[in-house]
């Protein structure tokens, strides 16, 4: 299979931000080192987009993946303060149209396909003006996929908000949705990103195939409905293709790493990971709640702190304090001494990856970005699951109610302050308690499975030569 795959060449298109960018580089990445494609990724950028050096941190396949960050687009003429996040990106694929298209035409040699993500589903036309091979990438579930082909049906058949329903979403053959947990586009039905994700649903069926950063065995039972199920199939009636999980590798840790040399030091599966991905950021009360659970669960962590979502950006970590000990002013005052035997504290960002990878951590305190949860599954690290925004709900839903590798506040963290003893109680369970263990159990296996279906002849590999034998 792989020689058939040789001489294969693909554009993928990246829609602007990092975290877009990321899963589509682990893609090319995917490609080029296991099935030898030589890939193209045209990342859509804006003034804003962090300059082409930045993008020499991330780890790219050097002979085979080439990054071409296209011309900036300005929408400032298009949105206003209150333009959400999913109308912008799509309007930047949008305004990028003609630069992709002479991307593409300037290419040595035209490309045998063009991948997509979500949000470049626009770009559909240009594939069949260059007469090539046309897949959408969806960087996260088959439920979330589903959800997102089926939502122009809901969009006939239901009356007023989703949020607002008595019952909960049926999505055929798939786990319903309960109208609180809807993605965020689908939460405002009169603003304009619902229209876009509309669009969007409509737009991937017209494509040649759909990848999923999934594998079989995590969603067997949504991955045969998109298949097989009638009345999904008569919405989208192409090939599925779990090709994942795909992650960023783990990058090897200085030895003199203050981070690596705390967690060397404390036992194995002892310390819980707290992080809010990309740019998750908590209300001032929630923050303090969370300080307060975590000293009260007497258990080890190291918290990737933020300033609260209404305080100022600039209330540095290391700058203020409202204690002598260097306490951020956001935090309970003294909360460094008390937790200073158990607790670590990273400003902002940290490498998220080697610390889900180190034996000591025993779970992880996150939103459920997609990529999060697939870099804790694949290190065999349980969950407490805390979203806040995009399909994390839903993902959070997954992980607790399908997958078992999950436990949750029993308030949705969006609309009620989670408190202390309730945060308390969740540490304890997943570090301390047999139910902790059982989920960790289940992420170790899930973790093997994982690796069977990436491996030669796993499902994800063959999915994935599935595709290059259609292209080539
Ligand atoms: N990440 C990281 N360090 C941080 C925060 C995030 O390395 O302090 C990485 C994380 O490993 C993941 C990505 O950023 O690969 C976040 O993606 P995800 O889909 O989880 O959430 P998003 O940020 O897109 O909401």
């Amino acid at each position: 299979m792989e020689s058939s795959c040789r001489n294969l060449n693909v554009a993928i298109l990246a829609s602007p931000g990092m975290g877009h960018l990321i899963p589509v580089v682990v893609l090319g990445n995917r490609l080029a080192a296991h099935h030898s494609v030589r890939v193209t990724v045209l990342q859509v950028t804006t003034a804003a987009s962090p300059p082409e050096s930045e993008l020499l941190n991330l780890p790219v396949h050097k002979e085979l993946v080439q990054i071409i960050q296209l011309p900036p687009v300005d929408i400032s003429h298009l949105v206003g303060p209150s333009t959400q996040v999913v109308t912008q990106l799509c309007l930047m694929v949008r305004e990028a149209l003609p630069v992709i298209r002479s991307a593409i035409a300037a290419m040595g040699r035209r490309p045998d396909a063009l991948f997509v993500d979500h949000f470049g589903t626009d770009a559909l036309p240009i594939a069949a003006e260059f007469n090539i091979a046309k897949y959408v990438y969806i960087p996260s579930t088959a439920w979330f996929t589903a959800v997102t082909v089926y939502c122009p049906v809901l969009d006939q058949e239901i009356e007023g908000q989703y949020v607002d329903q008595l019952e909960d979403l049926i999505i055929p053959g798939c786990k319903p949705v309960r109208p609180e947990e809807v993605v965020d586009p689908m939460l405002d039905r009169n603003d304009q990103q619902y229209d876009e994700y509309v669009r969007m649903g409509k737009q991937i069926p017209l494509f040649d195939g759909i990848l999923l950063n999934s594998w079989e065995d995590l969603e067997p039972k949504t991955i045969l409905a998109l298949r097989e199920n009638e009345t999904l199939r008569s919405v989208v009636n192409i090939p599925i293709y779990p090709v994942g999980p795909m992650r960023r590798p783990v990058e090897p840790a200085s030895p003199t790493s203050k981070l690596k040399g705390w967690l060397d030091q404390q036992a194995n599966e002892s310390v819980l990971f707290v992080s809010f991905g990309s740019g998750g950021m908590l209300s001032a009360e929630q923050i303090t709640e969370l300080a307060w659970g975590l000293e009260l669960s007497r258990q080890r962590f190291i918290w990737v702190v933020r300033p609260p979502t209404r305080g100022r950006v600039d209330d540095a970590f290391f700058n203020i304090g409202n204690s002598s000990d260097g306490t951020p002013s956001y935090l309970p005052k003294g909360f460094l001494t008390r937790t200073r035997d158990v607790g670590l504290l990273v400003p902002q960002w940290a490498p998220q990856v080697e610390i889900l990878s180190h034996p000591a951590i025993g779970g992880f305190l996150s939103h459920c970005g997609w990529n999060s949860m697939l870099e804790s599954i694949t290190s065999g690290v349980p969950i407490i699951a805390w979203p806040l925004y995009a399909e994390q709900r839903l993902n959070a839903t997954f992980l607790v109610e399908e997958v078992g590798v999950a436990v949750r506040p029993r308030v949705v963290p969006t609309k009620q302050v989670v408190g202390r003893e309730e945060i308390e109680r969740l540490v304890r369970s997943l570090i301390e308690h047999e139910e902790g263990q059982g989920m960790r159990d289940k992420a170790k296996q899930l973790k093997l499975s994982a690796m069977d279906g990436l491996g030669h002849g796993g499902s994800s590999y063959k999915s994935m030569c599935e595709i290059l034998s259609r292209i080539g």
